[in-house]
Parts: structure tokens; sequence; C-alpha cells
């Protein structure tokens, strides 16, 4: 491919979307991009409300720091984005306390954790840890809090997850997978995570402008309806409105139930089945703003002895670019359990920020990611069910690249997305 010059639909700009679009646009094809909303970036942007960078998604977290897939994406298209590494990356904050927390398990661990969660033999970790990873390659998994008790692990230390994976991946640790989430541990090489000082908006227009410089172009507040497939090949796509655009090649960014549904009958029944049995995970974002400072660290809060709110990000803290003088600004992350009434539990996860942070907070903005509210696709899928996630290539469908959130791999949030597209830029570059 690198020799011939294509023409690249890419159907989304989501952070998969805009990186496999800019990895195309720097090996000279004629890359298109196709945004159904009127900004571009998906879960991961930000939007300027008077000063607060207040996120579509991503909390401007960097999952995987420097050392990470994502950054090494960003690399290989050009872009430099500064990176805070806070250590260490998370905090728990229960009975009063704020326990440092490492994602070794055991090494650096404050004793007191260790103690409380139980994970404190390093023999048992790594001999229960590599037998979930063979388990693994053998198509077997376990749900996490499984592999949390596997591992030694007391009810406090399942809780502990249980918040960590509702924060990080939106599934409680009931039904996230083992396996995935020890490569994601692994893959990261415990490193540190990292945080966009100037936020995920300035990523994305990055990323655009990278684009744009090798002659991409972007058409924004524009639904594709259908991709277009003939002949067991992908030819374009057609956009709202009927018009038909002619591609080699098209890059699907636009979440796996949507993309199967714009192949319509070409879309394999198989993946209809699998991506079917894919549950959404839902929550809420609450953007919080102070006069005075709330929190006294630069890490992510577990906030473990609350019920509804798995965690805080104290974005302030980490980049005052990110608020206005005079202010401090924080997100909170609350899982919602789809099976209960939600109007209630949003009622009670505020009620807990309140009197978790102090009355005097302003809870500016509740942001609810259920169904397809508020930006277009936030069914994040990672972490559970990961063999029914798609591949990068759909089979029988020549031409057609999936890429992002939710085609199989593993990483912590946007670090899959990273993961998945290197795999992807490997075929790409190959084919
Ligand atoms: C509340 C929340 C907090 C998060 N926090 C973090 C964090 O701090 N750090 C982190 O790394 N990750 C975080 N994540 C995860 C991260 O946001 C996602 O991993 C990532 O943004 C997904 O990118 P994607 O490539 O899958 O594309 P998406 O963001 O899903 O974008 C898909 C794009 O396709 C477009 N589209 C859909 N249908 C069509 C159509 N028919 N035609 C054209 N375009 C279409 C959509 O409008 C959208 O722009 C968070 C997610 C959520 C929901």
């Amino acid at each position: 491919m690198a020799h011939h010059r294509r023409r690249v639909i890419v159907v989304g700009t989501g952070l998969g979307g805009l990186l496999t679009g800019a990895f195309l646009a720097r090996r000279r094809h004629s890359v298109s991009f196709v945004e159904a909303q009127s900004l571009i970036g998906g879960r991961f942007t930000h939007i300027d409300y008077q000063g607060f960078a207040v996120p579509t998604g991503a909390f401007h977290a960097f999952p995987g720091g420097v050392r990470g897939h994502l950054f090494h994406c960003l690399c290989k298209v050009g872009v430099h984005v500064p990176l805070v590494e806070p250590a260490p990356s998370v905090h728990v904050a229960t009975e009063g306390q704020l326990l440092p927390l490492h994602l070794d398990m055991t090494r650096s661990q404050s004793s007191e954790l260790r103690k409380r969660m139980g994970v404190y033999r390093r023999g048992r970790v790594i001999r229960s840890s590599l037998s979930m990873l063979v388990g693994g390659m053998m198509g077997r998994d376990i749900p996490a809090a499984e592999g949390m008790r596997r591992i030694g692990g007391t009810e406090a230390g399942v809780r502990l997850l249980d918040h960590l994976t509702k924060f990080s991946l939106s599934v409680p640790a009931e039904e996230a997978s083992a396996v995935e989430l020890l490569r994601s541990i692994r893959s990261q090489r415990f490193g540190r995570d990292g945080f966009l000082v100037h936020g995920s908006g300035d990523m994305v227009t990055k990323l655009r402008t990278a684009s744009e410089s090798r002659g991409a172009t972007f058409r924004t507040a524009t639904p594709v309806r259908r991709i277009v497939v003939d002949g067991g090949r992908a030819r374009g796509v057609e956009i709202e409105g009927g018009e038909l655009l002619e591609a080699d090649l098209v890059i699907a960014n636009a979440g796996a139930r949507r993309t199967l549904e714009m192949l319509g009958d070409a879309a394999p029944q198989d993946m209809i089945d699998r991506v079917g049995r894919l549950r959404s995970a839902c929550g809420f974002t609450h953007a919080v703003r102070s006069r005075r400072r709330m929190h006294e660290h630069s890490s992510i809060e577990i906030t473990l002895d609350l019920e509804h709110i798995a965690g805080i990000m104290p974005v302030s803290n980490l980049s005052p670019f990110l608020c206005p003088e005079g202010w401090h600004f924080s997100l909170a992350y609350q899982w919602l359990d789809p099976e209960r009434d939600a109007q209630a539990q949003l009622e009670a996860g505020r009620g807990e920020l309140r009197s978790h942070l102090g009355d005097d907070v302003d809870l500016m903005n509740t942001a609810c990611y259920y169904g397809r509210n508020p930006t277009a696709n936030i069914a994040q899928m990672i972490g559970q069910h990961g063999k029914d996630r798609p591949p990068a290539q759909l089979p029988g469908i020549d031409g057609l690249y999936l890429v992002g959130h939710d085609v199989r791999g593993y990483g912590t949030a946007a670090e899959l997305v990273g993961e998945s597209c290197l795999r992807l830029w490997r075929t790409l570059a190959k084919a």
C-alpha cells in the first residue's frame, strides 16, 4: 500500500479515526474524514464552558503515559502533547485517610493497603496471574473480581477493584475480564499514567492539523448512512442526503454496532450475533467547581467509602490551564446500574459528592452516558466479553477496517484505542 496513493474515507473522528487518518495521510494517501457531529474528537475532546475544559468523554487522562501505546501512536504521526505523570497515579480515599495505590499490587504498596486488600504474597500474585493469562490464551477467562480472590484478595480488595474498574472501564469487577485487565496492566509495564496538560481537545486539534497539513479534508455534521460494499469489497460510503463518496479504503471508527448497521445486508451474521451480546456501559460524569482547593493531591482519587461515585479526577491540581483563574475544577465518575432507577442513582451520587467534597461546591454539569447520550457513540465495551468484540477486519469484506474502542484488543481506556491502532497500522503498511 505504501506505493499506491489510495482514496481513504474515515467514518468518524474519534481518537481511532483521527490517529489512523493521520497515519495514512502521512503515508501520502488521500484522506477524507466524515463526521456525524458538528465537532470532531468523539468521546476524546472537550468543550470550553466559561473557561472550564468540560469533556465529551475522556477526563484528560492519558493512560500508559510516555511508555504507552497511545503515546507511541502520537510519535508515529508527529504529534507532540505535553503530559504530566503524577506519582502515584491513584490515591484511595477511605476512613479519612489517603492511601497511595501502586498497580504492581505488592512491591511498593503501603502496608496499610496491602493488609486491607489481602494482596501481599508476591509468589501467589505472580503464580495466579500467570495461570489466568495462560487460561486466557486458551480462551478461558474469569471475572476480574474472581481473579482478585484468586490472588488472595479480601472482600475489601474486591471492593477496591470494583471502584477501579467502574472508574476506568465503566464496568463492575464482577463483569470485567480478568485476562484483559492483567494484559492491560502488563502492557503498561507498570509505567505511570499521564494527564494532558492542555486537555483532550488540544490533542484532537493537533491531530486534525497534522492531517490537514498532509492534504486531508474534514466534513462535519455529515452522518454516513451506508458503507457501500460491492463484490466483497468496500467501495465508499453514502452520506445523509444520498451523496456517494467513492474510496479504495474505508476506515470505520463509528463503533462496532453502528458500523454493522451501516453495512446492512453485507454485515457478517456471526458478527451481528456477537456484537449483539455486548452490553453498553453507562454512567454519569459530574463536573464540579469550587473557589477553594478540593483535593490535597494530584492523583485519581478512588472514593472507596462512597457507594455511587467510583472516583474523582482533580483536574485543576494536575493542570491550571483547564479552568479559569481563581477556580478549582474536578471531574467525578459514577457508574450507572441500568437495571435500577437512573434518577434515584443520580440524586444519590450528587448527594455523595456534596458530603465528600463539601456543601459549598458547585456541581456545574452532569453528563449522562446512557443509550446514545450525550455524544454519539459512548458504549464502552472494554473489559467485558472481550471475545465478542469484532476484529479490525471483518471476514468477507476487503478494503474495510474497524478501529476504536469497540475493536478487539486490550488496554485501559484510550490505551485500547492506541493498541488497536498500532496493530491495524502494521496490517495497513503491509497491505
Ligand atoms: C465518561 C468517560 C470518561 C473517559 N475518560 C477517559 C480518560 O480520561 N482517558 C482515556 O484514555 N479514555 C477515557 N475514556 C475512553 C475514551 O473516551 C475512549 O476510549 C475513546 O475516546 C474512544 O475513541 P474511539 O476511537 O472509539 O471513537 P469515539 O470517541 O467513539 O468516536 C466515534 C466517532 O464516530 C462518529 N460517528 C458515529 N456514527 C457516525 C456516522 N454514521 N457517520 C459519521 N460519523 C459517525 C461519532 O460522532 C464520533 O465522533 C472515557 C470515556 C468516557 C465515556
